[in-house]
């Protein structure tokens, strides 16, 4: 859960266009049109990346007028199928996966059942990733993966780390202490 207190604020007599904070956003809340970044209010998670990415100096944190809770409702989707996926995964729904909002491998599992088809929108939908976005984004990943849903090629989700599920099967065969296939 996240209660977002800030959102990004362009000063556009510094915006060049550049795109820099377009191509690190995590929730495609920054986009340049007609060569200015032009921020959707309800899709900043307010991570700050983009003002720490901008070279101008052309964005600042802003207070907002009422900040936005971001939580998703894990309740309103069958918790058989966060089950199963999760399980699919590996891994346990109430388990924090994410150590910057404390959001849940369930929460992010309910969000994909429910429809979410990019990184982006989970991280609108639960506000993981929102923050370092170094340990959830390779969980969102297999969760994805594990739904069968083909999340849209993307540089900012290149390098991600990998994870013990990602291993050869010659090593999780040599290490069985360190992997398993499922959790049902
Ligand atoms: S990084 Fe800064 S200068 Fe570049 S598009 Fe974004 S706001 Fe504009
Ligand atoms: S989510 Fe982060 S990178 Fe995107 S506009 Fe908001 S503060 Fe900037």
């Amino acid at each position: 859960m996240k209660i977002v207190q800030f959102v990004s604020r362009v000063d556009t007599e510094k915006c060049n266009g550049d795109k820099r904070c377009e191509k690190l956003c995590p929730s495609g809340a920054i986009k340049v049109v007609n060569k200015i970044a032009v921020v959707q209010e309800d899709r900043c998670v307010a991570c700050g990346k983009c003002s720490e990415v901008c070279r101008e100096e052309a964005v600042e944190m802003a207070s907002r007028i009422q900040p936005m809770r971001i939580e998703f409702d894990v309740a309103s989707v069958e918790q058989e199928k966060i089950q199963a996926l999760c399980g699919q995964a590996g891994l346990l729904p109430d388990l924090p996966l994410c150590a910057c909002t404390a959001t849940t491998v369930g929460e992010i599992a309910a969000s994909i059942i429910a429809g979410a088809k990019s990184p982006e929108d989970v991280v609108v939908r639960t506000g993981a990733g929102s923050g370092c976005g170094i340990y959830c984004m390779a969980v969102i990943f297999k969760l994805f993966a594990c739904a069968g849903v083909q999340i849209p090629e993307d540089p900012r989700w290149n390098n991600l780390p990998l994870t013990s599920h990602d291993v050869s099967e010659e090593i999780a065969k040599k290490y069985p202490e360190y992997h398993f296939d499922s959790l049902t």
